[in-house]
């Protein structure tokens, strides 16, 4: 039977894909986040599921890590993207190379967001761009497992607790041609998070949303802000931090997100994106539309970097990379508001949670400047 602290699950949902008897279903618990609940009646005590738990893995020392700046060329893709669209770039090659790509979708009505595959360029826009909410998982560890026993090239993009699954499920030599690609992550907003944001965007403009995009370059890559569509035609614009989602962005993240095992000094991954805050705008590779920072862990990594013929990139000093991004090296940082946010937002609604934790505007702007480059 699954023995996992509630405070420490990740909600990575790899026990619910491998549990042999379908014991184990994940379900929507504190805040919004899913846990696994077992059926105790289906459960026949194999162990499979604390075994396989990432939290249960090793860590291990990572040694070869190599750094870079690098952004898409294509100006137009690259404002689509939520940084320097690297995912973006490693997901076409690896179509071209008729793989396949798991990645991160919102639903059709906007209200959650999951792990995919795809295996057209067509497609690529489903998965572009972050989405701050954690993602549904259902079968995909099977589904990778699946492609990759087929001799296939696959690329799966994830937060490092999901990487870490992938990596429990396929050690490192039964992953043939798997290329695993984490995002730097200070943790992920839940489904209830997304679900009443974009209600309450619904019932102010009377109308069903048609498109998200939660790092909309209005003013560039470092100053991000939110936009929503709605068939009506209206459009709602605001700094991702001044909106009710930006705010519980920066509030609320899983108990197990404070501590967090999956940062780059024990990451799984083969490449790692982030944001590269702080690179000078006089840097020949600064962009105004998004900079990533790539940290290659595996040979593979590299080799898979210099295959992209449509980035450009400058091999960096990681120490320069991580100096403006502390969420590559550390957990998140619990404080008083965050407590207060997250007992709240359990028992109310969204709205009413930002009024009682008394959410500052102004500091929220503070918040703002923190997230784009310092300069
Ligand atoms: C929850 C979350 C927290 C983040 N926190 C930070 C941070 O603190 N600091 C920082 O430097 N960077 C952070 N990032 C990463 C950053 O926002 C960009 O995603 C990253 O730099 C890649 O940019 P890109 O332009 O290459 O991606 P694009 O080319 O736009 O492609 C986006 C990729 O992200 C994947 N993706 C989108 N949403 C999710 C999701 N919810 N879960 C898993 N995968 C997803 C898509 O599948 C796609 O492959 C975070 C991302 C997420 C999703």
């Amino acid at each position: 039977m699954l023995e996992i602290e509630k405070s420490a699950c990740n909600g990575c949902s790899l026990c619910e894909n491998i549990c042999p008897t379908k014991a184990i279903k994940m379900k929507d618990g504190y805040c919004g986040y899913r846990y696994p609940i077992v059926s105790k009646d289906k459960c026949i005590d194999c162990n499979l599921c604390n075994v396989k738990c990432p939290i249960n893995l090793k860590k291990v020392s990572n040694n070869f890590m190599k750094c870079y700046a690098a952004h898409i060329k294509d100006k137009n893709e690259l404002e689509k993207c939520a940084s320097g669209g690297i995912a973006t770039s490693l997901a076409k090659k690896v179509i071209k190379e008729e793989g396949v790509v798991f990645g991160v979708s919102f639903s059709d009505n906007f209200k959650e967001t999951s792990h995919i595959k795809i295996d057209r360029v067509e497609d690529l826009y489903l998965i572009q761009g972050s989405k701050y909410t954690q993602s549904n998982k259902d079968n995909i560890y099977k589904e990778v497992e699946l492609e990759v026993n087929k001799g296939k090239m696959v690329l799966f993009v994830g937060l490092p607790c999901e990487i870490a699954a992938i990596d429990s499920l396929m050690p490192k030599g039964k992953r043939r041609k798997l290329i695993l690609c984490e995002l730097v992550c200070h943790g992920p907003t839940s489904k209830k998070t997304l679900q009443q944001f974009v209600e309450f965007l619904e019932q102010k403009y009377k109308s069903k949303m048609s498109s998200l995009n939660m790092r909309f370059k209005k003013e560039g890559w470092e100053h991000p802000y939110l936009k929503a569509e709605f068939e009506n035609g209206d459009v709602y614009i605001e700094k991702l931090y001044s909106t009710k989602y930006g705010q519980a962005f920066y509030l609320l993240a899983r108990e197990s997100c404070y501590q967090c095992r999956f940062k780059i000094d024990n990451s799984k991954a083969d490449i790692t994106l982030g944001d590269f805050w702080g690179l000078p705008d006089n840097n020949e590779i600064y962009d105004k539309n998004g900079v990533s920072i790539c940290i290659c862990h595996t040979e593979r990594g590299v080799q898979m970097l210099f295959s992209l013929k449509d980035i450009l990139k400058e091999e960096v000093e990681l120490v320069d990379a991580i100096k403006d991004n502390e969420d590559v090296v550390n957990p998140r940082k619990l404080n008083a508001a965050r407590i207060k946010f997250s007992k709240l937002f359990n028992k109310h609604s969204l709205s009413q949670s930002l009024l009682l934790t008394k959410v500052n505007i102004a500091i929220m702007d503070k918040i703002n400047s923190i997230f784009r480059r310092k300069s």
